[in-house]
């Protein structure tokens, strides 16, 4: 049987291992951020219908500047965000390829913070981009002082921060993201996945955008917008970083029928964003639970809480897979990571923990 070592795979591919959060077939899925929400049943229908009109002109390919979707992309992020400024992609993984294809690649380097979205290195690995590693502080925090002293030494081409962090649900303020854009001559991208589930009235990198062509702001509709299978990420920053990136977009990329769906995802914004202040009840209630068992949450901005004081995380994942519930090991020491689903599925992951015992 042929080997992976057998073929001719490019050096820099040797021994590194894909992304590979277990998909299992269980009754309560905690594991990988989703909106655990059934999506409402007009929005399904709208859906059915927009994608049922497009299949009408299936024999031909879709617009390759998906226009309609960008305009209603802006529309959802506001704040004077123009469909000039916006770029959309299977996923903001897609995206962030993208930027790494058009910014990175052979010769250049990222820099990020671990623990982080393990994607981002996994990507910068396959675009030829040398990862950068830098320290966080204390609880996982990363401070204006800290960052630029990384930036300085590492002198990066690009930057990712994650605000909320995936998997710690860090915050990060504003003041951090214009400290690291100001110390650095490259691209900074702040990955935003999970904007939309921290405390309301909090700033987004968003109002940050205006007079600073380099800094790129990445959203999903992957998690609060319940859409994780439709895959459909974007981004907002200066329209030439958008020219940048029809550099390296396959033509056509996004598919008709995605954007068809998006559209009329986007067009119930409010019905499908219904569920966020839920989850946010549920996190919170998650950080205050998992306290009284005794083990140690993380503050969280996002869906998902990040807890320490676990002696065996692989029993613990284990005990829980076998009470048909499924959370995240990402090899932290003694951490797991869970993130907030409905008030029942939050019931029933808090009370089979509480059985097992420490
Ligand atoms: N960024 C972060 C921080 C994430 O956690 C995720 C999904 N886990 C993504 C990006 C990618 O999501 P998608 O490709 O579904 O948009």
């Amino acid at each position: 049987m042929t080997s992976l070592a057998d073929l001719p795979i490019r050096d820099d591919l040797r021994g590194q291992t894909p992304y590979g959060a277990p998909q299992k077939p269980v009754r309560i899925a905690l594991n990988v951020n989703e909106n655990t929400h059934p999506v409402p049943a007009e929005v399904i229908a709208h859906v059915t219908q927009a994608v049922e009109r497009e299949l009408r002109s299936i024999n031909r390919y879709p617009d390759r500047e998906f226009t309609a979707l960008r305009k209603h992309l802006a529309d959802y992020l506001g704040g004077g965000v123009t469909p000039a400024q916006v770029w959309a992609a299977n996923g903001s993984n897609e995206v962030i390829q993208h930027i790494l294809q058009a910014f990175g690649g052979p010769g250049r380097s990222v820099l990020g913070f671990p623990p982080t979205y393990s994607m981002h290195s996994i990507i910068a690995s396959g675009t030829g981009t040398r990862w950068i590693a830098a320290d966080r502080d204390d609880g996982y925090r990363i401070t204006e002082a800290t960052a630029v002293a990384a930036i300085d030494r590492h002198d990066p081409d690009l930057v990712f921060l994650c605000a909320p962090n995936n998997p710690t649900g860090t915050p990060l303020g504003l003041d951090v993201i214009e400290a690291v854009h100001d110390a650095s001559r490259g691209i900074v991208m702040v990955d935003e996945a999970y904007a939309e589930f921290m405390p309301e009235g909090e700033p987004s990198a968003l109002s940050l955008l205006e007079g600073r062509p380099r800094l790129v702001v990445s959203r999903t509709m992957s998690k609060a917008f319940a859409f994780a299978g439709g895959r459909l990420g974007y981004l907002a920053a200066d329209p030439a970083v958008i020219d940048a990136l029809r550099l390296v977009r396959l033509p056509y990329h996004l598919s008709a029928l995605t954007q068809a769906a998006a559209v009329a995802a986007l067009q119930h914004a409010p019905a499908m964003l219904a569920t966020v202040g839920a989850i946010r009840e549920q996190r919170d209630r998650l950080v205050v639970e998992l306290a009284r068992l005794g083990y140690d949450p993380h503050e969280s901005w996002a869906n998902f809480v990040l807890f320490g004081g676990v002696a065996d995380p692989r029993g613990v994942f284990e005990y829980l897979l076998a009470h048909d519930i499924l959370i995240r090991d990402l090899s932290i020491p003694n951490h797991l990571r869970v993130t907030a689903g409905t008030e029942a599925e939050t019931t029933e992951f808090l009370e089979v923990l509480g059985r097992m015992g420490r």
